[in-house]
């Protein structure tokens, strides 16, 4: 087992990270920007080392610094968290290049799942259906009117190299496909410096569902069912649980079976999701991410697993020491992001933290690095808390949450709580009856 693990991140996941190398008995490097120089995971960590200035081109995605910052105080691996360099082949590769094991999977898989292009044939060839739409990249317009004629409208032409729900736009008629290629296109290079673009049938009542995954060195693959990511707002996720309000257990073996048996033929290593759609009884592949995400403690809630403490294990060589029969899922959990936020509008709220009372009790979990007088820094992402709860039943997680949230007190920013314990309280959230369009109706509702 490594002795010293450097963490190339900041913020909460950086917190979770080192939490569980605590309990694991690793001693922690911190990395920061000038920024974060009072930041919790600075505080809390056996080392800390300061890699440059506030904007994350120069810090959080320095790789030299980052590197240095490794070998200086000899740490044996890096765990890159979820954003920054979480999902950079080139990342991957330059640490293990240096000696060091890079806590994910291999750059090889990283590159692959990373062109949505490349990760849907890969999906496809290895027997995971997919949303209908074209065979790989559109070379021309006149390819998409062909495709988007066999599939029908409404499509979305997507960006082989998007994320974050940007280079993505939607053509309901044949007469909006001009612009929707154009758009999606110059969105696409000016975002992220590549303009292939692909088509997909535009789903008109899906869910967002998608599967954890964990893969050791030793051929062993096995999933930790499903998390139900559909209340999302500008493609962001805003609200996920575990299990699916829609799945019945028989679905979830099912579509659990079909992935883990894709992942063990790619020799699939370390935590991974596969990210579905899901209508009519169908789940369509949209994306693999190869990292952990934010979501991830509803899965360690209803699974009890350390999902953090597995990647770490897993990158030391250790077989994961249990098969899928083992896995067993117990009760409900709900994660709510609190982004600082204005809540209607959804502007971030920059600023300093003057009051902080997180909520406890039972069944009650709380992931964040702020605290009462934390400077919410304006360089990074809003999200600067992610409550969560597991209780026994949907209903009883609800009302669970619905009274942490009333115990939760954040003020000197705005944050989207208010809209929290609204979609708290609403009959069709509580039915589970969603899709991935009903939060911005919701919204625009004004309820
Ligand atoms: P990103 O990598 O930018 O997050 P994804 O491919 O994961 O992009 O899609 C993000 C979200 O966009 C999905 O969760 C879903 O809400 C929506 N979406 C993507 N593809 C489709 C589709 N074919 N039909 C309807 N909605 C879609």
């Amino acid at each position: 087992m490594f002795s010293k693990i450097l963490i190339a991140n900041r913020g909460e996941i950086a917190l979770r990270v080192l939490r569980a190398c605590r309990e694991m008995g690793i001693r922690t490097v911190a990395v920061h920007s000038t920024a974060d120089a009072d930041a919790m995971h600075v505080r809390l960590a056996d080392e800390a080392v300061c890699i440059g200035p506030p904007a994350a081109r120069d810090s959080y995605l320095n790789v030299a610094a980052i590197l240095s910052a490794a070998t200086i105080t000899g740490a044996e691996a890096i765990h890159p968290g979820y954003g920054f360099l979480s999902e950079n082949a080139d990342f991957a590769e330059t640490v293990e290049a240096h000696g060091l094991a890079f806590i994910g999977p291999t750059a090889e898989h990283i590159r692959t799942m990373g062109d949505k292009i490349s990760a849907k044939t890969t999906m496809e060839a290895l027997g995971v259906p997919l949303v209908p739409g074209s065979d790989g990249e559109l070379l021309s317009i006149d390819e998409a009117y062909e495709v988007a004629d066999r599939v029908g409208y409404p499509v979305l032409i997507k960006a082989a190299a998007g994320g974050g729900g940007r280079g993505m736009k939607v053509a309901q008629t044949r007469e909006e496909l001009p612009e929707a290629w154009s758009v999606a296109r110059t969105e696409s290079l000016a975002a992220f410096g590549n303009d292939a673009v692909y088509l997909e049938k535009y789903l008109d009542k899906p869910r967002h569902i998608e599967l954890q995954i964990l893969g050791d060195t030793h051929g062993n693959v096995v999933h930790f069912g499903e998390r139900d990511c559909s209340l999302q707002r500008r493609h962001q996720k805003l609200l996920e649980e575990a299990g699916s309000p829609a799945l019945t257990a028989e679905e979830r073996d099912a579509i659990g079976a079909t992935a883990t048996a894709a992942l063990s033929k790619m020799g699939y290593r370390n935590a991974g999701t596969l990210e579905f759609l899901y209508q009519d009884g169908q789940f369509c592949f949209i994306e693999m991410n190869t990292r952990l995400q934010v979501e991830h403690p509803v899965t360690e809630m209803v699974c009890d697993v350390d999902l953090v403490r597995e990647q770490i294990r897993i990158a030391a060589g250790e077989p994961l020491g249990y098969s899928q029969k083992d896995i067993t899922f117990s009760g409900h959990a709900i994660e709510c992001r609190i982004n600082a936020e204005d809540p209607d509008t959804f502007i971030p709220s920059p600023g300093t933290i003057t009051v902080y009372h997180p909520p406890g009790g039972l069944g009650v979990r709380i992931d964040s690095a702020v605290y009462a007088g934390y400077r919410v820094p304006p360089y990074y992402d809003s999200m600067i808390a992610k409550l969560i709860v597991h209780a026994p039943t949907r209903e009883a997680a609800i009302a669970r949450m619905s009274r942490a949230l009333d115990e939760l007190v954040v003020e000197g920013v705005n944050t989207v709580v208010p809209l929290h314990r609204r979609i708290l309280a609403d009959p069709e959230f509580q039915k589970g009856d969603y899709t991935i369009h009903w939060l911005e109706n919701f919204t625009a509702r004004g309820k």
